[in-house]
C-alpha cells in the first residue's frame, strides 16, 4: 500500500500536489508549467464539458473552432486588450528547423525561414474571432451570433500549479454578437448564471455572483461578471467569467450591422469562459486527507465493487453476485466498476478507490455470500454499513443523491461561516490572518485604496457581490465613503 497523503493541517499545498499525482489526475510535464491529464483526469473534465456543452446548446449556442495563431496586427487591434495579455505571449517567429552544421545530430531556427508577420499563440481568441464576425455580419438578420469553441489557450503564466494555473490550459471560450447593448448584457448575465448553477448543482461547490473592480476586469471589458468560489484552506478562487465587451471589439475590428430602420452600427459584444481550473476547485473544496472526494454527479466511476476471496471458487461464486449487481446497476443508470484484478489485494484497492474519490464501494466476502449481504461504503463521510444484497441496488441511486446534497450543504456551511463583515482595517487584517475566507468591507470605489490594500495584506476584491444588502458606510481603509460591501479574500 501506498504511504499516506500529507494532511492538509500539515501543508495544504503539499497536500493538493500529491492528490492530484497520486489519485492519477495530472502531472507535470517536460514543458515548463505544462501538464499531462492522465485518464482519470480527464475523464472527470469531460463529464465536466459534456454538462457544460448541454446548457450551452440548451440556451441557444453552437460549437465552433477557430484557429490556434493569432497574426500580431490582429491581436494588437484591440488595444486593451493587447496590452493586458502581451506580457503573457508566446510568439512563433519562424516556421522551419534546420541542421545544424556545428552541431551534428542537432537542429537549429532556419534564419531564412522567418515569418514576415509573428503569430501570437491565442491567450484568448477575441481577436481571431472578431476578425472572422466582420464577413459574417452585414444586417441586423446575421444576429445574434452565438458561439462557443472548446479549445486549449497558452498565457505563460510565471508561478503556475497543476489545474488551478497552468500556462497552457483547456477550456471553452463563448463570443456572441448582439444587436444591441440591452441584448449582450442579458447574455454576460445568463452565461454567469448558467456558470453558477454548473458549479453548484454539478459540483456541488457554493459560488457567490458578482461583479469584478476595474482593476480584476479582463482586459478589453466594459464589464466582467464572475463566480468566486472559496477553498479549505480559506483562499478565494475565480471559477468563471462572464465579460461584456461593449462595442470594443466592433470598433476595433470595424463590424457594423444595417439595422431595420435603415442605420449603420457598431455590433455588442460579449466572451465567457471557464478552464481546467474548475478541475482544481473540485479537488480543493470537498477533497479529504485520504484523497480525493468527488460529487457522484462528476464521478467517472460511482460504484466500485471489490470482491474478498480466497481462492478462485471462492471469486467466482462472489463474481456471479457482482456480475448481476453490475447489470441492474447500470440498468438503473449508475456507473459501476467490478474490480477483480487478482493482482491487487482488497486492502489496496480500498485504499486505492479512496484515494480517487470514488462515491460509493461495495465490499463482497465470503460471509456476505452466506448471509445475503454486501457491505456498502460512502467515500464522503467513510461509513459503512451491511445491505441486503437484493436491496441495494434500489437504495444506490437516492444514495448518490444524498452524497450530492451533503457535499454542497458541507461545502455551503464551510463557505456561510468563513465570511466575516469587518469594520476596521485592525480588524480587517486580523481575520484574513486568523480565519481566512471571504471578508466583506466597505471599499471607496477607488483602484488606488484597492491596490494598496493589496499590497499590505495580499487580498483582492474578489467580487461586488450582486445580492449585497443596500448599507452606504466608510472605507475600510480610507474612511471615505462607501456605497456598500465588497468581498476580499486571497485568491489562487
Ligand atoms: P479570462 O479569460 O481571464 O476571464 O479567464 C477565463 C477562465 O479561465 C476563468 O475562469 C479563469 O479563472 C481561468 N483561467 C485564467 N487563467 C488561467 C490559467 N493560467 N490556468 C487555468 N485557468 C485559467
Amino acid at each position: 500500500m501506498g504511504k499516506k497523503l500529507t494532511s492538509r493541517s500539515e501543508d495544504y499545498s503539499k497536500w493538493y500536489n500529491e492528490l492530484v499525482v497520486r489519485a492519477d489526475l495530472a502531472e507535470n510535464s517536460a514543458v515548463r508549467g505544462c501538464m499531462v491529464i492522465k485518464p482519470y483526469g480527464y475523464a472527470i473534465w469531460e463529464k465536466m464539458q459534456a454538462e457544460l456543452d448541454r446548457m450551452f446548446k440548451e440556451t441557444g449556442h453552437q460549437n465552433a473552432y477557430f484557429p490556434l495563431f493569432v497574426p500580431k496586427s490582429l491581436f494588437e487591434a484591440e488595444e486593451k486588450n493587447a496590452e493586458g495579455f502581451a506580457k503573457e505571449c508566446a510568439v512563433v517567429t519562424h516556421y522551419r528547423l534546420m541542421n545544424d552544421e556545428d552541431n551534428p545530430g542537432k537542429l537549429k531556427v532556419d534564419p531564412n525561414a522567418k515569418l514576415e508577420e509573428e503569430l501570437v499563440v491565442r491567450p484568448t481568441s477575441e481577436a481571431i474571432i472578431w476578425n472572422t464576425y466582420k464577413n459574417w455580419i452585414q444586417s441586423y438578420r446575421d444576429l445574434p451570433i452565438k458561439i462557443n469553441q472548446w479549445a486549449n489557450v497558452v498565457r505563460w503564466e510565471m508561478r503556475t500549479r497543476l489545474f488551478l494555473r497552468t500556462a497552457e490550459f483547456l477550456w471553452q471560450e463563448g463570443h456572441t454578437a448582439h444587436a444591441t447593448k440591452a441584448e449582450a448584457l442579458e447574455e454576460t448575465e445568463l452565461m454567469n448564471n448558467i456558470y453558477a448553477e454548473f458549479a453548484e448543482n454539478f459540483m456541488a461547490i457554493p459560488v457567490i455572483k458578482g461583479a469584478k473592480t476595474e482593476n480584476e476586469r479582463f482586459a478589453g471589458a466594459l464589464e466582467t461578471y464572475c463566480i468566486e468560489a472559496l477553498m479549505q484552506d480559506g483562499k478565494a478562487l475565480q471559477a468563471g467569467t462572464s465579460h461584456f465587451l461593449g462595442q470594443n471589439f466592433a470598433k476595433a475590428f470595424d463590424v457594423k450591422y444595417a439595422t431595420k430602420e435603415g442605420g449603420l452600427e457598431h455590433v455588442w459584444a460579449t466572451s465567457w469562459g471557464v478552464s481546467t481550473r474548475l478541475m482544481g476547485a473540485l479537488i480543493m473544496t470537498h477533497s479529504d486527507d485520504h484523497g480525493l472526494v468527488l460529487p457522484p454527479k462528476l464521478a467517472p466511476t460511482q460504484v466500485v465493487i471489490v470482491p474478498i476471496y480466497k481462492g478462485e471458487e471462492q471469486l467466482a461464486q462472489i463474481s456471479e453476485v457482482a456480475d448481476e449487481l453490475v447489470k441492474d446497476l447500470r440498468a438503473a443508470g449508475v456507473s459501476v466498476k467490478f474490480d477483480n484484478n487478482d493482482n491487487q489485494k482488497p486492502g489496496w484497492k480500498f485504499a486505492q478507490y479512496e484515494l480517487q474519490g470514488v462515491p460509493l464501494r461495495i465490499a463482497i466476502g465470503p460471509k456476505d455470500l452466506e448471509k445475503g449481504t454486501v457491505e456498502l461504503a460512502r467515500r464522503d463521510t467513510l461509513s459503512k454499513e451491511f445491505v441486503n444484497r437484493d436491496e441495494v441496488v434500489g437504495k444506490i441511486p437516492a444514495l448518490l443523491n444524498e452524497i450530492q446534497e451533503t457535499l454542497y450543504t458541507k461545502a455551503k456551511n464551510f463557505r456561510d461561516t468563513h465570511i466575516t463583515e469587518v469594520e476596521t482595517f485592525d480588524e480587517f487584517k486580523k481575520q484574513l490572518k486568523d480565519k481566512g475566507g471571504f471578508i466583506s468591507a466597505h471599499w471607496d470605489g477607488s483602484p488606488e485604496t484597492e491596490n494598496k490594500i493589496k499590497e499590505l495584506t495580499k487580498a483582492t476584491i474578489r467580487c461586488i457581490p450582486f445580492d449585497r444588502k443596500e448599507e452606504t458606510g466608510k472605507c475600510v481603509l480610507t474612511g471615505n465613503p462607501s456605497e456598500g460591501r465588497v468581498l476580499f479574500a486571497k485568491a489562487y
